[in-house]
This record gives C-alpha cells, sequence and structure tokens, in this order.
C-alpha cells in the first residue's frame, strides 16, 4: 500500500451518510474507515438541510405509506435510532445539535385535502405515531401561523435538529472511534483487476480492502469513472431563513407546498423548492418568491417575517426516488450509499448502520433489499 493512504474501508464523501457509515463501521465492528472529503462535512445539503425528521414527510396522504411499505420502514427506523442514540452521539461529538420534539401541524386549505387528511391520520396512527385532527376552531385557540382560511389540521410531535452541528457531531463522534477525516478532492476512481478501486485524489491516493461511494449528487460522476452505474442528480432545494418573532412560535407548520419550521437561534426555516438545475447551487429571486408565496398561503404571519439568509444545496435524488444502498452491481468490493433525497438527515444514522453491517458481515439486520443498487442495470463486472 506504498504511495497511498490505506483504510479497512475507504469511503468517499463525508455527508452524514458518509460520515454515519464510518461511525458504524468503527463504533460496532471496529473497522477502520477512512472518509476522503472534498470541501468539509457540512457544506452541502448535510449542513443545509432543514433538519426535520419526520417520517410522513409534509404531503396530506401518501397511499405508499404503510408499515409494509420499505421506505417507510426505513424512514420509522430512522426516527427511533436517532431518539436512541441522540444522547450518545451528543456526547461522543461533544456538539449540542438540539435535538429536540416539535410540535407540527399538517393544515388543509380545501375540503378535499381535509379529506385525505383523514386517510393520512390513520396511516399515522397505524405507523404508531400520534396525531390528532384539529377543527378550526380549535386550530385557532392554539394561537399558530396557520391561515384562518382552513378546514383543519393535523397536530403531531415529531422531532427535528440543527443539521450542521449535527453533520459535525457525526464526524466528531467517528473520529473519537477511530475513523479518519481527510480533506481532498477525489478526481476519479481507478479498478485495479478484481480488486477494490483506489481513489485518485488532488494531493494522494486513497485505497481500503472495501469502498464506499457516499458523494451525494456527485457520485454518479465518480461512479462512471470506472463503469459504474449510479443513477442519481442533484434536485436543488432552496430555504429561506426568516427572523422569528419576539414571542416565539411553538408550531411548525407543514403543507405539500412547503414548510415554516422554528428553528434555534431566533430563525424560522421556509422551504423549499425542489429544481433540476443541474450542479448550480445558488439561490434565485424566482425560488425566494414561490417559497413566500406558498407560505403565505397556508401561515401569513410567517410569511411576513423578514428574511435574513438565503440557502441552496442538492438532494441526491436516484432514478426512483428511492435510496441506493449495497453493494455495486458487480461488485463484492465497491458499496453505494447515496440516493436519499429529502430524507438523508432522517435517514442518515439507519443507512450509516445498515451499510456497516452489509460491508462488514454481508447482511443487515435492518431491511435494505429494496434499495439495492441492482435494481438497476448494471455495467460493469469486475
Ligand atoms: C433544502 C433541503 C432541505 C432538506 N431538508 C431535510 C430535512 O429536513 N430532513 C431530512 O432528513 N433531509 C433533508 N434534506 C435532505 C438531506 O440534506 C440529504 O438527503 C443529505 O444531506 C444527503 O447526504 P449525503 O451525505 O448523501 O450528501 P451530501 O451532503 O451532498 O454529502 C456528499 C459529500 O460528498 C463530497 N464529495 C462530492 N464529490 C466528492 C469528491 N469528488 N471527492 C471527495 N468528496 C466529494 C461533498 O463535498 C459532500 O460533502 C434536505 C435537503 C435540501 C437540499
Amino acid at each position: 500500500m506504498s504511495g497511498r493512504a490505506g483504510a479497512d474501508v475507504l469511503i468517499v464523501g463525508g455527508g452524514v451518510i458518509g460520515c454515519a457509515v464510518g461511525y458504524f463501521l468503527a463504533a460496532e465492528h471496529g473497522v477502520r474507515a477512512l472518509v476522503v472529503e472534498r470541501d468539509g462535512v457540512a457544506r452541502h445539503a448535510s449542513g443545509g438541510a432543514a433538519g426535520e425528521l419526520s417520517v410522513v414527510g409534509r404531503s396530506q396522504l401518501d397511499a405508499t405509506m404503510t408499515r409494509d411499505d420499505p421506505f417507510t420502514a426505513l424512514c420509522a427506523e430512522g426516527a427511533r435510532l436517532h431518539e436512541e442514540l441522540g444522547p450518545a452521539l451528543r456526547e461522543e461529538g461533544g456538539i449540542d445539535y438540539g435535538l429536540a420534539d416539535t410540535l407540527i401541524l399538517r393544515p388543509s386549505l380545501t375540503q378535499r385535502e381535509a379529506e385525505e387528511a383523514q386517510g393520512q391520520l390513520a396511516i399515522q396512527r397505524a405507523l404508531g405515531l400520534e396525531a390528532e385532527w384539529l377543527e378550526p376552531s380549535e386550530l385557532e385557540a392554539l394561537g399558530s401561523w396557520v391561515t384562518k382560511d382552513v378546514y383543519g389540521a393535523i397536530l403531531t410531535g415529531e422531532a427535528q435538529l440543527e443539521s450542521a452541528p449535527f453533520a459535525h457531531a457525526l464526524a466528531q463522534a467517528a473520529i473519537r472511534r477511530g475513523a479518519e477525516i481527510v480533506i481532498d478532492e477525489v478526481v476519479g476512481l481507478e479498478a485495479e483487476g478484481g480488486r477494490a478501486p483506489s481513489a485518485v485524489g488532488r494531493s494522494g491516493s486513497y485505497g481500503g480492502e472495501r469502498v464506499v461511494l457516499a458523494a451525494g449528487p456527485w457520485s454518479a460522476r465518480l461512479g462512471a469513472s470506472i463503469g459504474v452505474r449510479a443513477p442519481v442528480r442533484p434536485v436543488r432545494g432552496q430555504i429561506l431563513h426568516l427572523q422569528a418573532p419576539a414571542e416565539p412560535q411553538r408550531y411548525g407548520v407543514f403543507h405539500r407546498t412547503g414548510y415554516a419550521l422554528p428553528k434555534s437561534g431566533g430563525v424560522v426555516y421556509a422551504g423549499t423548492t425542489e429544481e433540476e438545475a443541474g450542479f448550480e447551487a445558488e439561490t434565485t429571486a424566482e425560488g425566494r418568491e414561490s417559497i413566500l408565496s406558498a407560505v403565505a398561503r397556508f401561515a401569513p404571519d410567517a410569511a411576513r417575517l423578514p428574511v435574513i439568509n438565503a440557502t441552496a444545496c442538492l438532494r441526491p435524488v436516484s432514478d426512483d426516488g428511492l435510496p441506493l444502498m449495497g453493494a455495486a452491481p458487480g461488485w463484492d468490493s465497491l458499496y453505494l450509499a447515496t440516493g436519499h433525497g429529502r430524507k438523508g438527515i432522517l435517514l442518515s444514522l439507519v443507512s450509516g448502520k445498515a451499510m456497516a453491517d452489509l460491508i462488514v458481515t454481508g447482511r443487515s439486520a435492518i431491511d435494505v433489499d429494496a434499495f439495492d443498487p441492482a435494481r438497476f442495470a448494471l455495467s460493469r463486472g469486475g
């Protein structure tokens, strides 16, 4: 291994997914991981995310959401792991990342949405989540931001965190357990016979007995450098930071068109957009307008708060919208861990744990079969 830095497992990409894989490899299997990160662990979506940990998302009703749906089951396990491991991670990482319960209202703005909401209520309860329907008069008594022009709302208690401190805590906890993180840009992978590929960085080469590609939306390009298909693309999301009112709001408001979510530090996040804009991670006037006009409809008082900042970053979204987790097709030493779309913060711990198990033991008690990259056509044997 002379001339290159080596590890048991090399992880390309140090967002929350790469760091979580490194953490669980070290913490649960005593395996030494080397994470090569281009910019910084919280520099992209992993630091710019809203940080909500909802199992059901924002939409009024998604008929695929049942306990039997593998993605919903993964989300539920993801939420459970955040709750279970939060105190230890905060301790090990040495950073309080604001993991807390928040009251969330999902208002119905039309009769049809109110009918659909009853279906969602049933789904939430079937998933074991506490959810209650509030009539407009009950809603008004709460003094929330929700518009008065409403047919009712679902009230739930859900967890959230601050995503940038979380990414740093996860990275620090992984380091404390023995993982190493280096800052370097991997410019390409190199296949070496039947062995794990090596990563060619600007400052050197990196190798491991196993390699994990966890480079978010950039994974496709890196995979392509050795003919591996990782069908993931960037979908831009913008968030406005609004200045919270002097009297803090207790409720986050989620609607399928957007959200207003009180965060720590006197800020409210208003989001978001879903834009096919390639790798352009820029904020735009159109993005700002579309967020504010959505929020104005379901939470007009929130939409009037001063905008103090705006961010944009790129979700890694796969061709079928589901994560890519498992061995790259045709490889037994190269793994993909990406494509978590809108749910990568929620799914970080469960994905890291499942990937570490898969890499070390060949199987995981967490069912990730539905996310096997083999579902997409393979383009290289190796
Ligand atoms: C606006 C917005 C709001 C969101 N809100 C939520 C939310 O509330 N809850 C939730 O669960 N999820 C949310 N998400 C989704 C979540 O942020 C992502 O799914 C998650 O961060 C993806 O993590 P990742 O590690 O796969 O990718 P990234 O965070 O993109 O990390 C990949 C890393 O790979 C590195 N990299 C890339 N190329 C190279 C290279 N050549 N060499 C070395 N390193 C490289 C990058 O620098 C980057 O740090 C949101 C996303 C957006 C955009």
